[in-house]
C-alpha cells in the first residue's frame, strides 16, 4: 500500500526534514532577496539526484522536474521560501541568527515539506505514475510576489494540476482547513500623498474618515470588503498614508479604488494649494481554488492521515501569490494546522511566532499521496474543465 510507503519513508526521514527546516530557520533572508535560500535548495536537490533543475527562474526561483513513468502528465507542487523583516524573539536555539530577518511565516516548513516530498519520490521512482514539478517560489510576502514572474518564465508549462500549502498556527495540528472556492482575498496596496499650504494633518483626518464611510457604504455583508489604512505619516504642510483593500469581488474592488480616487480628487483645492497623489501598487487577486482539486485532495486525505480533522474555513483576508497558479491551471490551496496552546499559539508575522514541526510531515504526506494517485487526480480534474 502507497500509504504505509509514505509512512514508514517520512518517519524515517523526519530528523533529517528538522534539520532542513531549523537551519532554513536560522538563516532567513527577506523576500527577493533569497539567493543563499535558494542555493540551499538547489545543492539539496542536486543530493537526492535530481537532474532537471531550472535556477533563477523569475529572480530566485527554482522548478525542479521529477520524471514518473509516464512523463505524458505533470502534476505540480508549490513551496514558498522568503522571510520577514521582523526580529526574532522567540528563545530557541534554531532562533534566526539574522537581526531583524525571521521566518515568520512558516515558508521554512512549507519549503522543507517539499524538499521531503522530493525525496521520497526520487526513492521511489518506479512507483510514480506522472512526472512531478517541485516549484520553490521566491518572494510570497511582498507585492508583485514571485508567481507571476514565475509562471511567465514557464514554470507551468505542460502542467496538468497544482497544489499547495499554508502551515497555519490558527488552526491546532491535526486540523486540516479547506474551501472549494476562496480560500484568501485579494490584497492591494496604495499610497495617498498630500501637500497643501493647509494643514495637511486635517486632509488626512478627512481622507481616513471618507474611506471609512466608503467600506460601510460598499460593502454588502457576504462581499466582505475591508480597508486597513497603515502608516500615516506628516508634517505640517505634507501628509502621507499607505493602505490595503482586501476583497472577494473584482467588481466590488472596481468600484472602491474608483470612489478613493474620486474622494482625492474632491479633496483638492486650488486656494489652498491642496494636492492629492493617489499611487496604486497593485496586488494579488483573490485566491479562488477549483472544486474538483479540493475535492480530490480530500479524497486522500482519510486515507494517509486518519487522524486529522477536516474543517471548512471562512475565507482569509490575507493575500497569497497562489492565487496566480490556480488562474492558470486547476488544482487547490489549502491550510493545514500547525498550532498549540504553547510555543505554537502565536499568528503569523509575530516575532514569537513558531509551529508544530510535525506539520511538515502533514504536509508532505498529502503532497506524496497526490503524486502516486496522479494519473487518477489529473484525469478527474480534467473532467471538471
Ligand atoms: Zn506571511
Ligand atoms: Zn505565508
Amino acid at each position: 500500500m502507497i500509504e504505509n510507503l509514505i509512512k514508514n519513508e517520512l518517519k524515517t526521514y523526519y530528523p533529517e526534514m528538522i534539520k532542513l527546516r531549523r537551519y532554513m530557520h536560522m538563516h532567513p533572508e527577506v523576500s527577493f532577496n533569497e539567493k543563499n535560500t535558494a542555493e540551499f535548495i538547489k545543492n539539496y536537490l542536486l543530493e537526492i539526484g535530481i537532474k532537471d533543475i531550472k535556477t533563477n527562474v523569475g529572480l530566485h526561483g527554482i522548478v525542479a522536474r521529477i520524471k514518473g513513468q509516464d512523463s505524458t502528465k505533470t502534476i505540480a507542487f508549490r513551496a514558498d521560501f522568503d522571510a520577514l523583516s521582523i526580529n526574532d524573539m522567540k528563545d530557541t536555539e534554531y532562533k534566526s541568527t539574522v537581526p531583524n530577518v525571521m521566518h515568520a511565516c512558516g515558508h521554512d516548513g512549507h519549503t522543507t515539506a517539499l524538499l521531503a516530498t522530493c525525496k521520497v519520490l526520487m526513492d521511489n521512482l518506479d512507483k510514480l505514475p506522472h512526472d512531478v514539478v517541485a516549484i520553490f517560489q521566491y518572494g510570497e510576502e511582498q507585492a508583485p510576489g514571485g508567481a507571476k514572474p514565475m509562471i511567465d518564465a514557464g514554470c507551468l508549462d505542460n502542467v496538468d494540476a497544482i497544489f499547495g500549502a499554508h502551515l497555519w498556527t490558527p488552526l491546532p495540528l491535526g486540523t486540516l482547513g479547506y474551501s472549494y472556492n476562496e480560500l484568501c482575498a485579494a490584497a492591494d496596496r496604495f499610497e495617498v500623498k498630500i501637500s497643501s499650504k493647509e494643514n495637511a494633518n486635517l486632509i488626512a483626518a478627512e481622507f481616513v474618515s471618507m474611506t471609512q464611510q466608503i467600506v460601510s457604504r460598499f460593502s454588502k455583508p457576504r462581499e466582505t470588503l475591508v480597508i486597513t489604512l497603515g502608516k500615516l505619516e506628516s508634517t505640517c504642510n505634507e501628509a502621507s498614508i499607505t493602505g490595503t483593500i482586501r476583497h472577494f469581488d473584482k467588481e466590488l474592488h472596481k468600484l472602491v479604488l474608483d470612489k478613493i480616487q474620486k474622494l482625492c480628487l474632491s479633496l483638492e483645492d486650488e486656494n489652498t494649494e491642496t494636492k492629492i497623489d493617489f499611487i496604486y501598487y497593485g496586488g494579488y487577486p483573490p485566491l479562488i481554488n477549483h472544486k474538483k482539486g479540493t475535492e480530490e485532495l480530500l479524497s486522500y486525505v482519510p486515507k494517509i492521515l486518519p487522524q486529522l480533522n477536516l474543517k471548512e474555513v471562512e475565507p482569509l483576508m490575507i493575500g497569497e501569490d497562489f492565487a496566480y497558479y490556480l488562474e492558470n491551471v486547476p488544482g487547490a490551496f489549502f491550510l493545514i494546522g500547525a498550532g498549540n496552546d504553547t510555543f505554537a499559539k502565536y499568528p503569523h508575522h509575530h516575532p514569537n511566532f513558531d509551529f508544530e514541526e510535525e506539520v511538515m510531515k502533514h504536509t508532505a504526506s498529502i503532497f506524496l499521496s497526490l503524486a502516486f494517485n496522479s494519473n487518477k487526480v489529473i484525469t478527474n480534474l480534467k473532467e471538471e474543465q
